[in-house]
């Protein structure tokens, strides 16, 4: 297996209720290594151009909202096939759908208050990883 790098944000609804260290508890459990972390309250246009795909779906504005509602971690995830490890941990993108013991299930609040998010592919995660960190930032 290769060893990859993931983009991971933990959102609004996750540092408001202080959850931080509980949520890098679980990633590191996981066997990933956080390699990259900083704490940023997003623009609107930040949000806007990171969630941009969803531009068309109904939830876009919220989505935005919410993820500019307060401070979020970025962070940068390392380790044996971390982009599908990483979503693993997530869960389902909905937590009443996610399984026991996933971030989502244990702390997620809603579909669109899901307190983290991750890559979904290789060239996703590149994208996204360098939108929010340079390189001389992520020491692995
Ligand atoms: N989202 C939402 N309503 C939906 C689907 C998604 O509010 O019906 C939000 C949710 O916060 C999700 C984000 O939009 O994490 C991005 O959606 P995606 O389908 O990419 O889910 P993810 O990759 O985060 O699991
Ligand atoms: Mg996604």
């Amino acid at each position: 297996m290769a060893i990859e790098h993931t983009f991971s944000i933990l959102k609004p609804d996750a540092t408001r209720r202080n959850l931080t260290g509980a949520i890098n508890a679980l990633i590191e459990k996981a066997g990933l290594r956080i390699v990259a972390q900083k704490r940023v309250k997003m623009t609107r246009e930040q949000a806007e151009t990171f969630y941009a795909v969803h531009k068309a779906r109904p939830f876009f504005g919220e989505l935005v909202e919410s993820m500019i509602a307060g401070p979020v971690v970025v962070q940068v995830l390392e380790g044996e096939n971390a982009i599908k490890t990483y979503r693993d941990v997530l869960g389902a993108t909905d937590p009443s759908k996610a399984e026991s013991g996933t971030i989502r299930k244990e702390h997620a609040l809603s579909v669109g208050e899901n307190s983290a998010h991750g890559s979904d592919a290789v060239d996703t995660a590149k994208i996204e990883i360098g939108q929010w960190f340079a390189g001389n930032e992520i020491v692995g």
